[in-house]
């Protein structure tokens, strides 16, 4: 079997456009990548095998059911990614087997002993799992305006649990920090109070688990009394998910209450606001907002530079400051890629013991910088970022659907067109499926005055807005 280095450096020639060289695949290279980015590695995550090998597709096995679906839904995106730093775009994709029974589960069911039922991760129980990542914590999140006050919010919420804001609702797009900051407050509770809370850090995925075992193993009493009874703070990470799940969402509701009622602090993170959650009980959705809700906004240059040299400082590894700008500038959308970006360097550069260059994170990141950035604000764009935000279509928001899902998007992205662009009122009223200028001037008119009054509407055009600039900025 090749050496990490070997096969690294095989990958970065392919990289550099030399001869195509046929590489095999390293699977202990692989998780050695995948550890550094793990929340939580769980220990069996390492006793993962690899079955077998066709072409390019690399299938691996776990010990349990149970391990490979949990792979699957939370480990296969990273173990590829990493897969692809390691053997370029064209290398490998590793796929997992999560058949009820291997070659590995009937050897380990073979072997077991009747009787032997400890609890290790083998026999999880997927309604009482809870675990929050040692290494995401309020020292290593790196506090800036977009996200100080989700920050401040959530620090107020691990001093005093259940005494601050009841629930916190955080939300943000994707890769923007709020599992680190719930993982934190997980943290900060453990440290502050040790056993005295007893808290739940679960995804809302493992929740909706929760209930779909206990319907069908009848064991819903179980189920509601471990999370009603015994928990004193519940932080539930992406709560999108049990969207037009309602017998979740019921179940949910009665747990909120519950908890609520006795004060327990409860954190919830998701990838909306409440007021635009859609296929959410209207009950849910106020409740999400009787206490604080808190986003956090794409980080700015700023800020993306802080992240990255606090990586650099917990490496241990120098990076000049033309380097991190670069990074900063170029990485546009989240701070996971961002991070991916950085630890592609990192690893280059530890294999080989090179020192980073501007020169070099051109080169290794040249993907990157390949994607052109509009600097101008279009129609189009806040078109697409107001659908995006909404969970519409461009279409809709060009049709003549008069309900208000639909026109108060369109009024908003009408808003925007007239604040971000030059366009007259006839122009953007043509962009949006031709309507009429007064119909524009309406919307803007109305907009505006909304804005001071409906949060619903401000927050939208606060976060659209953001997302517009840093288009703009970055
Ligand atoms: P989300 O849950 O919003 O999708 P995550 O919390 O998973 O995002 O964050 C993505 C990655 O970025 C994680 O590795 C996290 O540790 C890191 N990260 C996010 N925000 C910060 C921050 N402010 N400082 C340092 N690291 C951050
Ligand atoms: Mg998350």
């Amino acid at each position: 079997m090749k050496k990490t280095e070997e096969v690294a450096h095989d990958n970065l020639a392919t990289e550099n456009q030399k001869p195509q060289q046929k590489v095999e695949f390293d699977w202990d290279a692989v998780l050695d990548g995948v550890k550094k980015d793990l929340y939580f590695p769980p220990s069996w995550l390492f006793s993962i095998k690899v079955a077998k090998i066709e072409g390019k597709i690399v299938t691996l096995e776990a010990k349990t059911h149970f391990q490979a679906l949990w792979v699957k839904n939370h480990y296969l995106q990273l173990i590829n990614d990493t897969a692809r730093i390691l053997y370029g775009k064209e290398g490998f994709e590793v796929i997992i087997d999560v058949g009820e029974e291997n070659s590995w589960t009937k050897e380990t069911k073979k072997n077991m002993a009747p009787g032997n039922n400890h609890r290790t991760i083998e026999s999880h129980d997927p309604q009482t799992a809870s675990f929050f990542s040692s290494s995401n914590a309020f020292d290593n999140f790196v506090v800036g305006p977009s996200n100080q006050f989700a920050h401040a919010a959530s620090y107020a919420i691990a001093e005093n649990p259940g005494m601050a804001y009841n629930p916190l609702f955080i939300h943000s797009g994707v890769g923007l920090g709020k599992t680190h900051l719930l993982h934190s407050i997980g943290n900060h509770i453990l440290k502050k109070y040790g056993t005295r809370l007893n808290t739940f850090c679960i995804s809302a995925e493992h929740f909706t688990n929760g209930v779909v075992q206990s319907i069908k193993t009848g064991s819903m009493d179980k189920f509601r009394n471990l999370y009603r009874l015994n928990c004193d703070v519940l932080l539930i990470d992406d709560i999108q998910f049990i969207a037009g799940k309602d017998s979740t969402q019921e179940e949910f509701f009665h747990t909120f209450n519950s908890l609520y009622t006795a004060k327990k602090q409860i954190v919830i993170t998701s990838d909306k606001p409440p007021s635009v959650m859609k296929n959410f009980e209207e009950r849910l959705k106020s409740r999400f907002e009787w206490g604080l809700t808190a986003d956090i906004q794409p980080p700015e240059v700023e800020t993306k530079i802080a992240i990255i040299e606090k990586k650099a400082e917990e490496e241990n590894i120098e990076i000049p400051t033309d380097v991190a700008s670069f990074v900063a500038q170029n990485v546009l959308s989240n701070i996971r890629e961002l991070e991916g970006s950085v630890n592609k360097l990192f690893a280059y550069s530890k294999m080989f013991r090179e020192k980073i260059t501007l020169e070099l994170a051109k080169q290794l990141l040249s993907n990157l910088v390949k994607k052109e950035t509009p600097k101008i604000i279009t129609i189009d764009l806040i078109q697409k970022e107001v659908s995006t935000f909404f969970d519409l279509t461009v279409k809709d928001l060009k049709s003549n659907q008069k309900q208000k899902k639909v026109s108060q998007p369109r009024q908003i992205a009408m808003f925007l067109s007239r604040k971000y662009t030059s366009s007259s009122f006839p122009e953007i009223g043509n962009r949006f499926g031709g309507k009429n200028h007064s119909t524009v001037v309406h919307a803007v008119k109305n907009v505006e005055k909304k804005i001071a009054k409906d949060p619903s509407v401000s927050n939208a055009v606060t976060a659209v807005s953001a997302t517009l600039e840093k288009f703009i900025t970055s």
